[in-house]
């Protein structure tokens, strides 16, 4: 079985214009994103654009401010600073990865929480691990979504996340443990992975190695959802052995899921300033 991202996540955009179109009639005003770009970093540049695109098509206001890799930081901060007192900014997001003289800490800090629709700011962080509101980083986010689309009882299952960053691995523990799974964390330094995947009823990869997980790592009809984007000398490539696992577990692809759920935390963001 494979369940594929693309439809789910454009059933979710559809949704959202309808939201973002009344939202228009009642409030005379449409949520607004604005996304900050340093630099020329190819994949940046990509994913830039075809939030942009997204944006426009549900109806959000979509804004792209553009500095070159040798940008101040001071600038950036600024620009950030700014960004938070504009009430038709609803949502801030700064591409990463960032020039190495930027302070990713500093950037992010900056950010309104409130706006904060990547939920990487300590607040947002620290309100998802206490199990309180919060904004959730997309892509496990959209992660989350996906698993809830295939599976709305999650109590007792046991979920493998391989992958330990701030950005995918560690706010998807916390998305699945509100789900009352039990959790394994796995990271570079795990002893057997291939052993800790096969226990698993859900096997999350987000880890940055080609076809990492195999078939014979996972056990029949596991939830197994492939969030990694390698680039292989034969083209973009997942963490998961995809064909092979395919054939045993309930297989995922995450497809365009993350930017869905960046245009569903901006009109969260939205809703919230208005409901203040
Ligand atoms: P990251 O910050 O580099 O973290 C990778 C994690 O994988 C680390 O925790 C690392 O362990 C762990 N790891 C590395 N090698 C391992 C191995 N052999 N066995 C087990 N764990 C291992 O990466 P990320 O930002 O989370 O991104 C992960 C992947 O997702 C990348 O391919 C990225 O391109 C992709 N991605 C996709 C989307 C999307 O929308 N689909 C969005 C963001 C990222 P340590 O902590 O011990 O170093």
């Amino acid at each position: 079985m494979i369940i594929d991202g693309k439809k789910i996540s454009a059933v979710l955009r559809e949704k959202l214009k309808e939201k973002v179109s009344k939202l228009k009639s009642t409030y005379n005003a449409v949520p607004g994103l604005t996304v900050i770009l340093i630099g020329e970093d190819p994949p940046s540049k990509i994913y830039v654009k075809n939030k942009e695109k997204s944006a426009i098509e549900v109806g959000i206001n979509s804004e792209v401010i553009r500095y070159q890799d040798n940008v101040e930081e001071k600038v950036v901060l600024n620009k950030i600073k700014e960004l938070n007192e504009n009430d038709k900014v609803s949502g801030i997001l700064v591409q990463l990865p960032l020039p190495k003289h930027i302070d990713k800490r500093k950037v992010i800090e900056t950010i309104n929480p409130n706006k904060d629709v990547d939920g990487l700011h300590p607040m947002n962080v620290g309100n998802l691990s206490s199990g309180y509101d919060s904004m959730v980083p997309c892509t496990p986010l959209g992660c989350y979504l996906l698993i809830k689309d295939v599976e709305k009882d999650l109590n007792g299952k046991h979920a493998v996340v391989i992958g330990r960053s701030n950005l995918n691995g560690k706010p998807m523990t916390q998305l699945l443990l509100k789900e009352n799974c039990t959790l394994t964390i796995t990271h570079s330094k795990t002893k057997d992975l291939k052993a800790e995947c096969a226990r698993a009823d859900i096997i999350i990869a987000a880890v940055g190695r080609p076809k990492l997980v195999k078939a014979d790592w996972v056990k029949k009809d596991a939830i197994v959802i492939d969030v990694g984007i390698n680039k292989t000398d034969s083209g973009l490539v997942g963490d998961v052995d995809f064909d092979g696992v395919s054939k045993v577990a309930k297989a995922i692809t995450l497809g365009p899921m993350t930017i869905a759920c960046l245009l569903s935390n901006t009109v969260e963001c939205f809703m919230k300033a208005q409901s203040k």
